[in-house]
């Protein structure tokens, strides 16, 4: 596929992460009509480019998006944390090619180096726990732990056995753990999506509400941060300690929260 033709200048990026943040599984629904009033009120009032920053992969985050019936879909998608998507006019996700394919191989060089460390990090979970060892087409390493417990336990092993790789990098949402390449994660994806738009950090805003969404939460890469009220303890505390926002309410009414605290319209939406 074509690389998409360079987009007109924007002035912010806005960066949302899906699950847990933007998406309450319980809610109804669930993700709020009040967050797409918001964002196109937004979009009319400011140059803007909106996305989704999530674990998941593409197929599955376009599924999430017709399930809940999202009535316009996001200027771009960073998917598994890695894979930038535009959005073109005819709604088709258009690769960002040369970030898509330097990530790929450079998983692909790490990983076939690091074959037997990941070799030996797979034996100690198999044979120390009941978690799930993952490997297929695009998503070389990753786990399945059984309880947040086991997957804290997995970790202290992992980081104990890759100290000497610095460039083996992980991300964690929950149970699930998923190896990478220490520079290609939400935080360094949200960047490049900004040099897409001529933008950068100081007009990134970002939103997340667990660990693999750490690295989008650094000033580095955004430096409007924020989390929704029922985000992880660890994230609440590094969003406070960066002078980010930490909303009260959760899921998306706490993105609405925190989107009004960042971006006051004139709109009377509630
Ligand atoms: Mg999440």
């Amino acid at each position: 596929m074509k690389a998409p033709a360079p987009a007109p200048p924007v002035a912010t990026v806005l960066a949302f992460d899906f699950d847990g943040t933007l998406h309450d599984p319980a809610g109804q629904p669930p993700v709020p009509a009040g967050f797409f009033e918001l964002i196109q009120q937004l979009c009319r009032e400011h140059a803007m480019a909106w996305g989704i920053n999530t674990g998941r992969s593409l197929p599955f985050i376009v599924e999430g998006f017709a399930e809940s019936r999202f009535p316009i879909l996001p200027d771009w998608v960073v998917a598994r944390e890695r894979e930038i998507y535009f959005r073109s006019p005819r709604g088709r996700w258009l690769p960002h090619d040369t970030w898509n394919r330097t990530c790929a191989q450079q998983i692909h060089g790490l990983f076939k180096r690091l074959r037997k460390l990941l070799a030996t990090i797979r034996h100690v979970v198999e044979e120390s726990t009941g978690a799930e060892w993952l490997a297929m087409d695009g998503e070389p390493a990753g786990i399945i732990a059984r309880t947040e417990e086991e997957m804290q336990w997995i970790i202290g092993q992992v980081q104990t056995l890759t100290r000497d790789e610095p460039l083996l990098g992980w991300q964690r949402n929950s149970i699930y753990l998923r190896f990478g390449h220490r520079d290609f994660q939400k935080g360094s994806s949200l960047a490049a999506v900004a040099r897409h738009y001529a933008s950068g950090p100081a007009n990134c805003f970002a939103m997340g509400d667990s660990h693999n969404d750490m690295e989008m939460l650094d000033p580095r890469h955004a430096q409007m941060v924020a989390c929704p009220g029922n985000a992880l303890a660890e994230v609440k505390h590094h969003v406070t300690a960066v002078g980010g926002y930490v909303a009260q309410a959760g899921y998306g009414a706490g993105v609405i929260e925190a989107i009004r605290h960042f971006f006051p319209t004139q709109s009377n939406i509630t």
